[in-house]
């Protein structure tokens, strides 16, 4: 089994300029006090004999001290990418002119819209984007279509695209007026993300039991150093500043959300990957790809309550009320208590959708035994 390339989620501060409304981290601007030396960090990765990914992330790691310079040390020997949203125009430059390109997997940049029109700063963010794309950099600017901005997302992207600068919609995920996303956008969210098939990677599947690469190939760092298995699982592995012991290889799951990038690690068989496939085409409203995807995971594990319901979402969407119920009460005698599958089934036998019914994201129901 070839081992997935390594990444480490390096979450370096909680800290940010920023006020983003939908944001869940404190809103703390003052001073980052709390920093990591650069060559213990170095160290560690070295000592593992591979090539890491530092995925550089907050808060917002430009306010870090001495952020450029730690990404030139890190850049020596492995790979950087950079979660920012692009506010802090001197060290932006800075990093422009001392970082190679070529060693930095993705920059990721957060276009927070209603934020950066608080504090007048759409031209600044242009000026930054632009240079760091006429630098060589792979600048990929996500635009979270949170519920209360679906509405202007089209006419954004446009102008944003005027200025050279291409937006990738992302989904919101999290919690809206009582419901989860990204599985409960409706049809005008779904034509948003039509285009952009990649975004049904963001879902965040339960895949519990299921053997992961995670705590050797995925690691999670905190800001004072803390490893963890991954940015989902808070098994503590050790600390970068003393000792940090990687497990040996792929152990099960044991979170019922896989909040990121678990999917480059998970090792799924047929009929699970066939099942992730399902959901991540019914999540950009591709329906025929999913339904053929969700109808193959059934050929290869017959009566699995999740493609049952999930086919049964696909026929409700498409109006067949009674495929609909028959396959939403399919899923509810395999596992009686789950309550998705249930309203699910009273949705469809009422004849309408009040709402969008509920895709399942279960990969491996037997773990709940
Ligand atoms: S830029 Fe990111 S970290 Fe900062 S407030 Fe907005 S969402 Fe939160
Ligand atoms: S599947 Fe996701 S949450 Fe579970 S161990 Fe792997 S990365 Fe972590």
């Amino acid at each position: 089994m070839r081992e997935p390339a390594s990444n480490i989620i390096w979450n370096m501060t909680r800290k940010c300029n920023f006020r983003c409304e939908y944001c869940y981290f404190p809103h703390d601007n003052t001073p980052v006090t709390l920093t990591l030396p650069v060559d213990r960090i170095r160290a560690f990765l070295d000592a593992t004999g591979r090539e890491w990914t530092v995925g550089m992330t907050g808060g917002e790691p430009f306010i870090y001290p001495g952020f450029v310079d730690i990404c030139v040390a890190l850049t020596e020997d492995h790979r950087i990418g950079v979660d920012t949203n692009l506010s802090v125009s001197s060290k932006v430059r800075e990093f422009a002119r001392r970082i190679d390109p070529a060693r930095v997997q993705d920059l990721y940049v957060a276009l927070h819209i209603k934020e950066r029109e608080r504090v007048k700063g759409v031209a600044a963010f242009i000026d930054n984007a632009r240079l760091l794309i006429d630098s060589g950099f792979t600048v990929i600017v996500n635009y979270v279509v949170h519920p209360d901005l679906e509405a202007r997302f089209q006419a954004d992207r446009e102008f944003f695209a005027t200025h050279g600068i291409p937006v990738t919609p992302r989904p919101f995920r999290g919690e809206h007026q009582g419901r989860r996303y990204p599985e409960a956008y409706g049809d005008r969210a779904r034509a948003i993300f039509a285009d952009h098939p990649e975004q049904g990677r963001k879902v965040a599947f339960n895949f519990q039991g299921v053997p992961c690469h995670a705590g050797r190939t995925l690691l999670r760092m905190d800001e004072d150093g803390t490893v963890y298995r991954c940015p989902g699982d808070k098994t503590v592995l050790g600390n970068v500043l003393d000792k940090v012991r990687l497990l040996d290889g792929p152990q099960p799951c044991a979170r019922p959300r896989c909040p990121c990038r678990g999917l480059d690690h998970v090792v799924l068989d047929d009929a699970r990957r066939k099942l992730v496939e399902g959901v991540q085409f019914a999540v950009v409203g591709d329906l025929d790809a999913s339904a053929a995807a969700f109808d193959r995971a059934l050929d290869l594990a017959p009566g699995h309550p999740c493609a049952e319901n999930n086919l049964g979402v696909i026929a409700l969407r498409r109006g067949d009320m009674v495929g609909a119920a028959r396959r939403f009460a399919a899923a509810l005698k395999a596992r009686p208590h789950k309550a998705a599958y249930g309203e699910n089934l009273d949705m469809a036998r009422a004849g309408g959708r009040h709402h969008d019914p509920e895709l399942c994201l279960d990969v491996n129901p037997a773990a709940e035994k």
